[in-house]
């Protein structure tokens, strides 16, 4: 089979490997129909992610068919069509239990990462009882691709690590396709302003198709005192960092109002600056989360409803076969106007 294997940093080739096999009961082998790239991947080729080893074929998320399953499967068989979580879960370790499988002591995220991902055209999956969803019989395939890993993410470590609550001020910080779901998914909860922060005119244009009830391009620096102006010199309710640099995240303290949320969500590759001289006595919450995709069977049903319309995010489709030049198109954002794309295997 072709898969997009990593070799090091800056460097990725498509390349011919073994197609995956069974190797734990619990094993399902997945015939990939759908993938798509994340920012995450444009990080682990930059070098900031260490556990991903050369040779690693990237990619967590997507759909397929299954192909194989092993004996311990019980909820899959061949033919069916499935969502693939980002998040592997054992179901039965302690982070499990307790809600938190992205710490799975077997699993969390080790697609892509620590294992062969989906960015191929077969793909294994570990616990597929408890990592893969089924897809209901009318889903949008495109749609379902959101649900792997940004929706959860937006939903997890944006909306609900930022507690957002009706009637809130909330700033978002960064326009790509994670802080575009958290856009959508805080909408669940009715804040009364959602200011949206980005370098780029074109994704804070598609921001306020999203419900941005604002929007600040920050290539200026301006963007402290345009929040001040906007929320009466008070600050926002709750801040989403939806970037991973130290900037994005010195802009989330500058902006945070008395008693706020900074919901972390970007994937930090260097350290950051916290001013506790100035927040110490400001009552703010700060939280970082992996997400745990445990929201993933709700979304789905926002989704089903057509409550929630993931395909927005959706700006360009590829064959899989094409993916160096998905990731050219992904990697250039700006300038290719792209959110998600798409690669479907032909
Ligand atoms: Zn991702
Ligand atoms: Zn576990």
């Amino acid at each position: 089979m072709k898969a997009l294997v990593y070799r090091g940093p800056g460097k990725k080739q498509l390349e011919e490997v073994p197609t995956p096999t069974l190797r734990d009961a619990t094993d399902a082998i997945v015939r990939m129909t759908k993938t798509t790239i994340c920012g995450t991947d444009l990080h682990i080729l930059k070098g900031d992610l260490p556990t991903v080893a050369a040779g690693r074929i990237l990619g967590h998320e997507g759909i397929g068919i299954i192909e194989e399953v092993g004996t311990g499967v019980s909820r899959f068989h061949k033919g069916d069509r499935v969502l693939i979580s980002c998040i592997t879960a054992c179901g039965k370790c302690e982070y499990c239990r307790r809600g938190m499988p992205s710490h799975c002591e077997r699993g969390g995220w080790i697609l892509g990462n620590t294992i062969d991902g989906t960015q191929a055209g077969f793909v294994r999956i570990p616990f597929a009882d408890t990592s893969l969803y089924p897809i209901p019989k009318d889903a949008d395939e495109d749609a379902m691709v959101m649900l792997s890993d940004i929706l959860p993410t937006g939903y997890e470590c944006g909306t609900l690590n930022g507690a957002v609550k009706p009637g809130d001020t909330v700033a978002i910080i960064g326009a790509g396709p994670v802080g575009l779901a958290a856009l959508l998914t805080t909408q669940f909860f009715a804040p009364a302003n959602l200011i949206v922060i980005d370098l780029d005119d074109n994704r804070l244009e598609v921001a306020k198709t999203f419900g941005a009830t604002a929007v600040i391009n920050s290539t200026d620096g301006k963007a402290v005192e345009k929040v001040m102006a906007l929320t009466s010199g008070k600050g926002v309710d709750v801040a989403i960092e939806a970037v991973g640099v130290a900037a994005t995240f010195g802009l989330c303290q500058e902006i945070i109002g008395a008693g706020g949320h900074i919901a972390n969500i970007g994937v930090h590759g260097a350290s950051v600056t916290l001013h506790l001289e100035k927040l110490w006595s400001q009552n703010i919450t700060i939280t970082t989360r992996l997400v745990d995709a445990v929201t993933t069977p709700m979304l789905l049903k926002t989704v089903m409803s057509g409550r929630l319309k993931p395909k927005q995010l959706i700006t360009h489709h590829f064959s899989l076969a094409d993916v160096l030049k998905a990731y050219d198109t992904f990697g250039n954002a700006g300038k290719e106007h792209a959110l998600k794309v798409i690669l479907t295997n032909e």
